[in-house]
């Protein structure tokens, strides 16, 4: 096996920074013993709906179920129509199908790589309920014409936030922006769990009691069901850790801004194309993606030189064999399909030192010039 050298992403380097607080946080949820809906849960709520400048926030088992349980909120379901971006993870696609409503898809532009506001207006039908901007990479998509565009059809906004914690459109944090925002913890995302874990955040009072229910067996209080409901809550134990880091996100944010800014100086003379960023985004760089028309031999080439990659998405959502039957095909979304061929995600965390940085823009130069 040959040795890595640069690893894409390295979770171990921010559990040595604040592994002490984090078992002290885990530590008093193990003494009260309040594993489900319990008290860090609550708190972990409170604070990330302050940070998202939002009234309420309701943890829930992954990002996935927080797209899902917001668009079962909105009542969502069967005969509906739902419009997302092409390029996104397919999780964005299988919440929608998961309701029971049609996803359907539009082209993103290949400078943001966010949904093609352009395109929207005219994926719009009848059945349309919903749309869900997706904030890919940690930047956001262009929120006010889509903003307008929902409410001159009716239209619910949902954005997914699930890569974008901390980023901002026109000075306000994303998650504030739509009628709901699904985030994800995973992990690896710019804020994650120590295992799966997800938050709806919402303005809207009744909503987040609907969501409150959904994700608790539809009840209101033990043995009372109001709805049909699921088991689809957040840990008290992931709550407690995500709190822990909830206070580093800023740091760690602003970190992986410093290396972008670093990887853009060096590779600023070659024909890469470099991640664009809108006049009025804050980026967050849950990843550094950059295009390039040899992709499949740079990836190569950097391997070969110890230095992980990867490719945020290879194959688009409607050319899944999942999705065959949504009707789409070869050519549907070029911009798409132009991404999966020419898309390479460079390695990016808050840890990586400046010389990792420096390794791997000089091992692509090598390559590219
Ligand atoms: C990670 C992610 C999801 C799904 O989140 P999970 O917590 O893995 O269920 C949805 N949408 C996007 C854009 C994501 O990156």
């Amino acid at each position: 096996m040959r040795c890595v050298k640069v690893p894409f992403v390295d979770l171990k380097a921010e559990y040595r920074s604040i592994g002490v607080e984090v078992r002290s946080a885990m530590a008093d949820v193990l003494r009260n013993s309040d594993f489900v809906l319990g008290k860090a849960l609550c708190e972990f709520e409170n604070d990330f709906a302050e940070y998202c400048d939002v009234r309420y926030a309701v943890g829930v088992a992954s990002g996935t179920s927080a797209l899902e349980l917001a668009l079962r909120a909105y009542e969502i379901g069967p005969g509906d129509e739902v419009i997302t971006a092409a390029n996104t993870y397919i999780a964005t696609a299988f919440a929608i199908s998961y309701t029971g409503a049609t996803p359907v898809l539009v082209d993103v532009d290949t400078e943001t790589y966010t949904i093609d506001v352009a395109l929207i207006e005219r994926a719009i039908t009848d059945r349309t309920r919903a749309i869900i901007p997706v904030h890919l990479y940690g930047h956001a998509a262009d929120m006010d014409p889509i903003l307008d565009l929902a409410r001159r059809h009716e239209l619910i906004v949902i954005e997914d936030a699930c890569q974008a914690h901390g980023a901002k459109y026109k000075g306000r944090p994303v998650g504030s922006l739509g009628h709901a925002a699904a985030f994800s913890f995973y992990p690896a995302k710019n804020l994650g769990a120590y295992g799966d874990g997800g938050m709806v955040v919402t303005n809207n009072a009744n909503i987040a009691a609907v969501l409150r229910q959904l994700r608790n067996y539809g009840s209101t209080e033990k043995y009372h069901h109001v709805r049909l409901g699921y088991n689809h809550r957040l840990d008290t134990l992931q709550a407690a850790i995500l709190r822990v880091k909830l206070h580093h996100l800023d740091t760690r944010n602003a970190a992986r801004r410093r290396h972008a800014e670093r990887y853009r100086a060096l590779l600023a003379d070659t024909d890469i194309v470099l991640p664009h960023v809108a006049r009025n985004v804050e980026h967050v760089y849950h990843l550094f993606v950059i295009r390039t028309r040899d992709r499949d031999g740079l990836r190569a080439h950097l391997a070969s030189h110890g230095i992980e990659t990867g490719i945020h998405y290879p194959i688009p959502i409607h050319l899944q064999p999942a999705y065959r039957d949504l009707g789409y095909e070869n050519g549907s979304f070029p911009n798409t399909e132009k991404c999966a061929r020419q898309i390479l995600s460079l390695p990016m965390y808050a840890e990586l030192t400046q010389d990792a940085i420096q390794y791997v823009a000089e091992v692509i130069r090598d390559f590219v010039l």
